[in-house]
């Protein structure tokens, strides 16, 4: 067929168990040459990610505390599933090195990236695979964007017979300093190593059957995807549905190297597969939503004809430094949605400065937001969806603040309150689930 590259989320490598499951998958098809694990993720629902502990283990030795408890709860973690599989790895020096290192750098990144490297050097041992560490491999430039040039050097490193462990989540910057990909990133190791080595198929290796229509975790046993666009992938995604980091198809995209996501414990079941172009079936392939969000409601009569009007609320938003998603308008209103984590404690002061410079006293902030996306390619020239939206939200008593489609007319989002998310979630997709 053509080589295939792995990935493993931590939740398929939470222990030693796990890790034999992952050998055997791997062993199943002489195809699976690359392999690109996370960190140990949780074993029950309270269980700790080690990427968690790592990264408080960080901010407590920062700060000149006692950080015994996470380093103890890593060692332990680290030491049984090294016995589990009966491999000959001094796990204590390396976790005393990673120790020495706790307070080396300013940024978390180093200490965060180690759960991945560790994980490898296991998994590469138990597989009798060569160990490739991506901090020499995977490169990002000055600014923080993955150097292009990584993909031939990686290309190049991955040639050769026999199995080969590229941790996932982080690489280099330019200065050699470790760097990791936002969270969840371990994702777009693996497609990076995919497109380097010309992989004929990517695959997500995961704990659910492949990508539902909804987050289980909401709608009980909801709809499998057999098969999706990468563009419909990534509008869910960047909403909230985490099986696959909404950045990681860009590297296979351009080459068309599909994504497969399959389940490590269930390996038999057909996963969904991620592809350029598809038939769809019904207007709606699937529903995910998130909280987190703001939003700064600016009302002027007459701002539509006002030369420069948007220009002035962006430059505001230029000067506080915040990023912003979505900007609906209506004739004299204009609202801007951002993400909490980005607006930080700015929203107050913002608030002023619009005031100001858009010259009107209407200007609100409003917190406690949910941005839920209704996605599906089908939906282009499909009559009737936004009705079937909005009544299924009217009889759930969901009181919709802000709505917002893109011209791709693929996705539309809607704002309800935080307390709302779950409940719209199930509405909108027992609307849709049989609409073909
Ligand atoms: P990994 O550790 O393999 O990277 P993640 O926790 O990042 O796994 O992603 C898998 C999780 O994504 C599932 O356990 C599930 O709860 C969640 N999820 C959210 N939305 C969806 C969806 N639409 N379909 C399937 N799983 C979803
Ligand atoms: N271990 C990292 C995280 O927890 C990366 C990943 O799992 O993809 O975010
Ligand atoms: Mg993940």
């Amino acid at each position: 067929m053509g080589a295939i590259t792995c990935k493993f989320g931590g939740t398929s490598l939470a222990d030693g168990e796990c890790i034999k499951k992952v050998a055997d998958i791997v062993h199943s098809s002489p195809d699976r040459k690359y392999i690109v694990p996370s960190a140990p993720g949780k074993r029950h629902p309270n269980d700790k990610k080690i990427t968690d502990l790592l990264i408080l283990w960080h901010s407590i030795a920062k700060e000149g505390l006692d950080s015994s408890e996470p380093e103890k709860i890593i060692r332990e973690r680290f030491r049984s599933i090294v016995a589990e599989l009966k491999i000959e790895l001094d796990i204590d020096s390396e976790i005393d090195e990673i120790a020495n290192s706790a307070t080396l750098y300013e940024t978390p990144d180093f200490m965060a990236s180690r759960g991945e490297y560790l994980n490898g050097k296991i998994i590469a041992k138990y597989l009798n695979a060569t160990f490739i560490d991506p901090g020499k491999y995977i490169l990002f430039d000055e600014t923080g964007n993955l150097d292009p040039k990584t993909y031939n050097i990686l290309g190049e490193k991955l040639q050769g017979s026999g199995l080969f462990v590229v941790p996932g989540f982080y690489g280099s910057m330019p200065d050699g300093s470790i760097k990791t990909f936002p969270r969840g990133g371990s994702d777009i190791t693996g497609s990076i190593v995919a497109r380097a080595t010309k992989s004929v198929l990517y695959e997500n290796w995961t704990d659910v059957d492949g990508f539902c229509m909804a987050d289980p975790k909401i709608v009980p046993n909801p709809k499998k995807i057999e098969e999706i666009t990468y563009q419909e992938l990534r509008e869910l995604s960047y909403m909230g549905a985490t099986v696959l980091h909404d950045e990681s198809i860009f590297p296979v995209m351009e080459f068309g190297i599909p994504i497969h996501i399959k389940n490590t414990h269930n390996p038999s079941a057909p996963g969904t597969l991620i592809v350029k172009n598809r038939v769809p079936k019904g207007p709606v392939c699937g529903i995910a939503g998130m909280g987190g969000f703001s939003m700064i409601n600016i009302e002027k009569t007459f701002m539509n004809k006002e030369r420069g009007f948007g220009l002035k609320v962006l430059s505001v938003l230029d000067e506080y430094d915040v990023r912003w998603e979505h900007m609906p308008t209506g004739i004299d209103t204009l609202s801007i949605i951002i993400r909490n984590n980005e607006l930080g404690s700015k929203g107050p002061l913002i608030v002023e400065s619009l005031k100001k410079r858009c010259d009107t006293q209407d200007v609100y902030l409003i917190r406690g937001l949910a941005m839920i996306a209704t996605v599906g390619l089908g939906m282009n020239h499909h009559i009737g969806v936004a009705a079937r939206l909005f009544t299924a939200l009217a009889n759930a008593g969901v009181n919709v603040r802000v709505i917002d489609q893109g011209s791709s007319e693929m996705n539309i989002l809607v704002g309800v309150e935080e307390s709302d998310l779950e409940k719209s979630i199930r509405a909108i997709y027992e609307a849709f689930v049989d609409w073909e």
